[in-house]
């Protein structure tokens, strides 16, 4: 997985590519950022930009793996021995043999390649006597040898290890990114995508995640009961606009479920609406696709309205999460739209 199949992440990236090119990689280095967003494929494409027999060059990506040659090839299957991949066990955290397998490792040079590197998978699992042990070799890294921490919660790593690192901050990706990834790696259709990506929140883990909920009713579900409530006022037919809302769901989905996913989208779409509605930029659309539908939204969600309904979704949302009973909490919430 070369660089320049990474989605999304392009200014990082293009850093990432530069320090490789100029031998000015760090020996350690700390990618944070959300869940499920393509931290771990950074780092091996770091690996392999580093190792690959041979490297090209584009116009955004001063080095790049080709993604074919024999080292490219065996980081990919995971049994190049100067690329070693540490991540949680069954226990859930990175036991301290593990690590002192790999500091025993990193003392020697390379086997085959220019540049051991040593990528740990959630790092933030490693138990503080094997954190304690990779110290030393942080402080005093082996000059062959790259380190490449990746975490989500980087935080939670002790301050000693945390200093040692400089940290990228990778950031969520934009719904147009996570449809992308979800239709060329995971075999979504673009419709599927869309509604996938936008209940995802920028994470393609969280959007795969969320497949039991009928992503797409949800979505439609949303978007009927916003033209519902910019129509009029009447409360009856409000009320029975909420009963829709968990009406389909998904095989193995709760009402609580669908419904939450429900709210996920609408909030959303309120977005999209204050976005029209205010004339910011229109690639920060999240549901591009219906601009042409939300547009005349505009004029019954004036931003004041819009920013109400949006906290109105938010305070629903929350209270689903209390347990409150989906009924009542769709109930309550298509009155205050
Ligand atoms: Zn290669």
């Amino acid at each position: 997985m070369p660089f320049r199949t990474i989605i999304g992440h392009r200014r990082l990236i293009a850093l990432l590519s530069r320090a490789v090119a100029r031998e000015t990689l760090p020996p350690s280095l700390l990618l944070a950022g959300p869940a499920g967003i393509g931290k771990r494929r950074a780092a091996v494409a770091i690996a392999e930009a580093v190792n690959c027999l041979q490297p090209q060059s584009t116009s955004d990506l001063e080095r790049d793996a080709c993604g074919a040659c024999a080292a490219c090839r065996r980081i990919q299957r995971g049994v190049h021995p100067d690329v070693i991949l540490i991540e949680p066990g069954d226990t859930g955290s990175i036991r301290i043999e593990q690590v002192r397998d790999v500091i025993d490792r990193a003392g020697y040079r390379p086997f085959e390649g220019r540049r051991r590197a040593v990528i740990i998978d959630e790092a933030d699992a490693l138990v503080p006597a094997a954190q304690n042990a990779l110290l030393k070799t942080l402080e005093e890294p082996p000059s062959a040898s790259v380190f490449v921490l990746v975490s989500s919660i980087p935080d939670a790593l002790l301050p000693t290890v945390r200093s040692r690192c400089p940290r990228l901050r990778f950031g969520a990706l934009s719904p147009a990114e996570v449809t992308e990834a979800l239709v060329r790696d995971h075999g979504y259709t673009d419709v599927s995508a869309r509604a996938a990506a936008v209940d995802g929140d920028g994470s393609i883990g969280r959007a795969l995640a969320a497949e039991s909920a009928d992503l797409v009713e949800a979505r439609a579900g949303a978007q009927r009961l916003l033209e519902q409530t910019a129509r009029g006022n009447d409360p009856v037919r409000r009320l029975e606009a909420a009963k829709e809302l968990t009406s389909k769901k998904g095989p193995s989905a709760s009402e609580r479920d669908q419904l939450a996913a429900c709210l996920r989208a609408l909030a959303s779409l309120l977005r999209d609406v204050g976005i029209l509605a205010s004339g910011a930029d229109r690639r920060l659309l999240g549901n591009a696709d219906l601009e042409s539908q939300l547009t005349p939204l505009t004029r019954a969600f004036d931003s004041r309205r819009s920013i109400g309904a949006y906290a109105a979704v938010d305070r629903a949302l929350a209270a689903l999460e209390r347990n409150a009973s989906p009924k009542v909490v769709a109930d309550w919430l298509v009155l205050q739209l």
